[in-house]
């Protein structure tokens, strides 16, 4: 096609140009020659018939009558006459007679016979110039062979070079429209997703191989025209529906006809599942896209079982445990109750450290299938991390059900395990609440089942405890002191209280003990009874121990040299090292003599670990520091302690004391502590001591020295000495103290 249009433009473009160029001036020099021939032809004829007729008048002397010839070949017009020539030309060949000049070359000459009585006598020759003629034609040809270029450049190259444009301009987007055709087909069937497009009859326009593939549609299904219907039957008579054809049908049918874009999700029969999503197209008909996406849900499903359960024991873990128990909640409407139970291992850490953590984990994973062992259905144990486990018993009937799982649970869990070679027995402990009578609101429900566990740990292990609502504000009250308590050292919220010991054989005071007093910024001065426990669990007591220790000694550096000072001591220093140092920095600090110092511990102090509290008491006492019992009697075993180490005092708990008057039996147990102080050469100090009544007794009962409110509850430390100057003690330097209190007055 495209040659042959090349060719007929060529050809017709040559044609015109050869026309133009050769054909018209050929034809125009052609017509002019035998235009010029004829007439030369017949000037020639003509010219012999006058001859002739000449002749024939005039006999045979035709020949020298010059200038008759002349006249007859003279008769003609004067401008041929200069450009051609007659002669008359003899049968021997010479000229007879010439007319005219000489004719430019090239010329055209005729002769035409000259005939008397049927005889050929002479010949007239006429000859003419085709000069101008070959001029003429040159002119015309010159402009004919412009013209030809003209035409040749119009018709032939100029059509030519436009085509040869447009074919090339066709070509280049032919070969972008196959390069695109290509990119697209490769696109088109190296996608994940099948692919088909539909016309408005529901009719295939296109499909990928994946699309083909995924249904395992035949090449006859996937030409275009390929009805909607035939591919879904095909579909469905595979098998890869699970779903009747029917309910199929309906449902491709109804999503065509909706004609938007929607996402299905189809499970096939083989159990793929397909993501189909459906989109109209512009001009009508739609695409729709279809994704296996059976790995990527697999992978969901696993994303979301790993997020929710443990892997070591592979029951749930803290969060499904959470959306579970927000479940159980929302189903309390209905007049349900469930019980929480925070369950913790006794002494798992141990086994932990002590055989190794594959044992361990070999151990919880034994646990966990015991635990599970003994859930009903719909109840739920989850590990919540470590060895912390937590149920949930649902469809609570009344709280017994609760104890009793508590302690299927203990029971289960405490029988012997066989792991790797060794013999293991773990015990559990159980704290239970019950929603919603102990609460409706999950935090609180788990936070109550372990305030119930750490009741039932600290009141022996292998046990349950349930949730009682004073645990709870109990919990809340410590948590808020103990906040307070960290801040109450640095703010200098503490202030040492000092309380006279007053020895009752020299009738004055002998030294102080020194008391805690914490200034809390709202609740007012708190008594140490309620701070000093939370501070010995926090261990805090170290520090502010340390700080009563260097306070007091400070505070008794100002006091006269013969009146002491007692500091109190708790268990928890004895346990952390250091408490040697922070006697000695205390002294060296404030320069107190050792022998004015008074420790006073309990016997509590001696319960614990024998040896290093004894090293501890031992070191303490070779300082030169005095060690007192305190609240003697008021443990199990005290006289025994007594003899376990070299104490200087003994202070007989005020609970004797204070029913000195009354009952018998603490008077005897008074007599006979004082006398075994005295067998063993220490002082004994009765503390509590209220009245003169109780005074007296002691006094008869051969005791050294008393404390109590009957002298001065304690008091801050800048009352010392009023309290000296009024009771008598420290007399040698009375002169000075006087001046103390009396400056301090003024
Ligand atoms: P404690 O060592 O037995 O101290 C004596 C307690 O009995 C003091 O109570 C004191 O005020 C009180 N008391 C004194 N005379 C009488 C009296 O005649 N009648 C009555 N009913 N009570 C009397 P406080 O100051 O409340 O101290 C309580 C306990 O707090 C102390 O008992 C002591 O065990 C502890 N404590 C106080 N300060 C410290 C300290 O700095 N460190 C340590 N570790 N414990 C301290
Ligand atoms: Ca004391
Ligand atoms: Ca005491």
């Amino acid at each position: 096609m495209t040659l042959n249009i090349r060719t007929v433009i060529k050809a017709t473009g040559s044609a015109f140009a050869l026309m133009i160029g050769v054909i018209i001036p050929l034809g125009y020099a052609v017509d002019d020659y035998l235009e010029a021939s004829d007439h030369v032809n017949s000037e020639a004829g003509r010219s012999a018939a006058k001859v002739a007729q000449y002749v024939y008048k005039t006999g045979p002397l035709w020949a020298y009558t010059t200038l008759r010839l002349e006249d007859i070949l003279a008769d003609r017009p004067l401008a041929e006459r200069d450009e051609s020539r007659q002669q008359i030309i003899g049968l021997d060949g010479r000229t007879v007679y010439a007319e005219g000049g000489d004719v430019p070359r090239p010329a055209l000459a005729r002769r035409a016979p000259i005939h008397l009585d049927g005889e050929t006598v002479a010949w007239v020759e006429a000859r003419e110039s085709v000069r101008p003629l070959l001029i003429e034609t040159g002119i015309v040809a010159l402009v004919s062979g412009v013209l030809g270029i003209g035409a040749f450049l119009l018709f032939r190259v100029l059509p030519l070079r436009v085509l040869d444009r447009t074919l090339a301009r066709l070509d280049a987007r032919e070969r972008e429209l196959r390069d695109q055709y290509v990119i697209s087909e490769c696109a088109l069937n190296n996608m994940s997703q099948g692919l088909c497009m539909f016309d408005t009859d529901q009719r295939l326009i296109t499909c990928n191989r994946r699309f083909a593939d995924l249904y395992d549609l035949p090449d006859d299904l996937i030409k275009t025209g390929t009805p909607l219907s035939a591919i879904l039957e095909h579909r469905v008579g595979i098998g890869s529906y699970s779903k009747s054809a029917d309910t199929y049908f309906d449902e491709r049918f109804d999503m065509v006809a909706q004609n938007k874009h929607r996402t299905d999700i189809v499970e096939q029969k083989d159990g793929r599942t397909i993501e189909i999503l459906f989109d109209p197209l512009p001009g009508g008909g739609w695409v729709a896209t279809h994704e296996d996406i059976s790995e990527r849900r697999e992978a969901e499903a696993r994303i979301v079982y790993l997020a929710s359960h443990d892997s070591l024991t592979n029951l749930p873990n803290r969060v499904l445990f959470r959306q579970q128990l927000e479940a159980a909640l929302g189903d309390i409407g209905t007049g349900t109750s469930f019980a929480v139970l925070s369950l913790d291992l006794d002494r798992f850490k141990e086994i932990n450290d002590t055989l190794g953590h594959p044992i361990g984990d070999a151990l919880l994973q034994e646990v966990a299938k015991r635990l599970m062992e003994q859930l009903r259905d719909g109840d739920l144990v989850a590990r919540l991390g470590g060895d912390e486990f937590s149920v949930i018993q649902v469809e609570l009937e009344r709280p017994e059900a609760a104890s009793d799982l508590a302690e299927r649970l203990i029971g289960i869990i405490g029988a012997p395990y066989f792991i790797e070679g060794h013999q293991l027995v773990v015990g559990a402990s159980v704290g239970v609440t019950i929603a919603p009578s102990d609460g409706i609101d999950g935090d609180q429900l788990m936070k109550n089942a372990d305030m119930a566990l750490y009741r039932a740990k600290s009141e022996g292990r292998g046990t349950f405890r349930f949730f009682e609502q004073e645990m709870d504000i109990r919990l809340q009250a410590r948590r808020c002191l103990e906040q307070e308590l960290r801040s109450a050292l640095t703010n200098g919220e503490f202030e040492l209280y000092y309380q006279p010991l007053f020895n009752i054989v020299a009738n004055e005071i002998c030294g102080f003990e020194a008391l805690l007093r914490w200034h809390h910024p709202k609740r007012g001065m708190v008594p140490p009874d309620e701070f000093i426990p939370l501070a010995e669990e926090t261990g805090l007591i170290v520090q502010i121990g340390d700080w009563v220790l260097r306070q007091a000694c400070a505070e008794a550096a100002k006091w006269p040299l013969q009146i002491t000072v007692a500091v109190n001591l708790s268990p928890v220093q004895f346990k952390s090292r250091g408490l040697v140092e922070s006697v000695v920095g205390a002294l060296a600090t404030s320069q107190v003599s050792p022998h004015r110092l008074e420790l006073e511990i309990t016997e509590s102090v001696l319960l614990q670990q024998g040896e290093t509290t004894l090293t501890t008491l031992h070191k303490l006492r070779s300082l030169g520091v005095r060690i007192a019992m305190d609240d003697f009697g008021t443990g199990y075993s005290s006289l025994s302690y007594l003899r376990s180490f070299p104490f200087d005092k003994i202070k007989i708990d005020r609970s004797f004391v204070q029913h000195l008057s009354s009952e018998r039996d603490s008077a005897a147990i008074v007599r006979a502590v004082t006398g075994l102080a005295h067998d063993l050469g220490m002082s004994s100090t009765a503390e509590g001591v209220e009245s003169q009544e109780t005074l007296d007794i002691l006094r008869e009962n051969g005791c050294t020295e008393i404390q109590g409110f009957l002298i001065s509850p304690a008091t801050p430390a800048h009352t010392v000495a009023e309290l000296l100057a009024r009771f008598g003690g420290g007399q040698s330097h009375k002169g000075m103290f006087r001046a103390q209190v009396r400056h301090r007055i003024a």
